[in-house]
């Protein structure tokens, strides 16, 4: 039995006072499923205190290396050092906007799990990956290349994030996020084992809101979503938990 995952994603939103919204959303996360909110750097230690508990803090990136000469850059240990237990890789925000590859969330990747903390790692196809009937290959491909060996279910999470849907209030259709989703799925049980792969959690992320969340959550193999703008207030994010639960 997968746990089922609402993960809010903040982005380069939030301030000390946005961490009266976690007050808002611990009513909701004390249901069956797993919450999870990734704010920004600066607020990881004091959201860690401000969550008591029920709502699970992760880091948005982490550094490869455990500590060193890379100024401006955040390790996983000190996430983990500072409450964190997640941390999300490869967003295709960090993917365009610092040229990241995949080798460099797979070397990430190692390092969250050496510092003991559990990886959200992201993939996702652009709208001209897409046109050009690519999705299933980009994905494949990002799944291959991104994700070390030695993924367990207690220590990897995938959202898949097809880029054109982030912030954009477009949506993939049901059956296109199950065709995704499925394959994974399926990708993942061939590379890691049966009973592995059905344990690794399967996040959709892309405009998701209150209103779309009950319909994506019947999806198969759907065990959750990575939330962008829809969680940053709990007015927002607790229907969305609410849907999952
Ligand atoms: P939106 O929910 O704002 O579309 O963002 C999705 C996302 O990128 C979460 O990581």
């Amino acid at each position: 039995m997968r746990t089922k995952l609402a993960a809010g994603n903040w982005k380069m939103n939030g301030l000390k006072a946005s961490l009266s919204e976690l007050e808002g959303m611990a009513e909701a996360a004390k249901g069956a499923s797993e919450v999870l909110i990734c704010p920004p750097a600066t607020l990881v230690a004091a959201a860690s205190g401000a969550a008591s508990g029920d709502i699970a803090i992760g880091g948005q990136d982490c550094h490869a290396s455990a500590s060193g000469a890379h100024t401006g850059d955040v390790s996983a240990g000190m996430l983990k050092d500072a409450g964190a237990t997640y941390v999300i890789l490869g967003h295709s925000e960090r993917r365009t906007d610092h040229d990241e590859h995949d080798e460099d969330v797979r070397a990430k990747c190692e390092a969250a799990w050496e510092a003991g903390l559990m990886v959200v790692l992201c993939v996702g196809e652009s709208l001209e990956e897409r046109e050009a009937s690519n999705t299933l290959d980009i994905i494949g491909g990002q799944l291959a290349k991104s994700v070390p060996d030695g993924a367990t279910g207690h220590n990897l999470v995938i959202a898949y994030e097809p880029i054109w849907a982030i912030g954009t209030g477009k949506v993939p259709t049901t059956d296109q996020i199950g065709e995704v989703h499925d394959f994974m799925r399926a990708r993942l049980e061939k590379r890691f084992g049966e009973g592995v792969g059905r344990s690794v959690r399967l996040l959709y992320g892309g405009s998701v809101k209150a209103s779309n969340a009950e319909e994506i959550f019947a999806v198969s193999n759907v065990d959750g979503a990575l939330v962008g703008g829809a969680s940053l207030k709990a007015a927002d994010f607790v229907p969305i938990i609410e849907a999952l639960n």
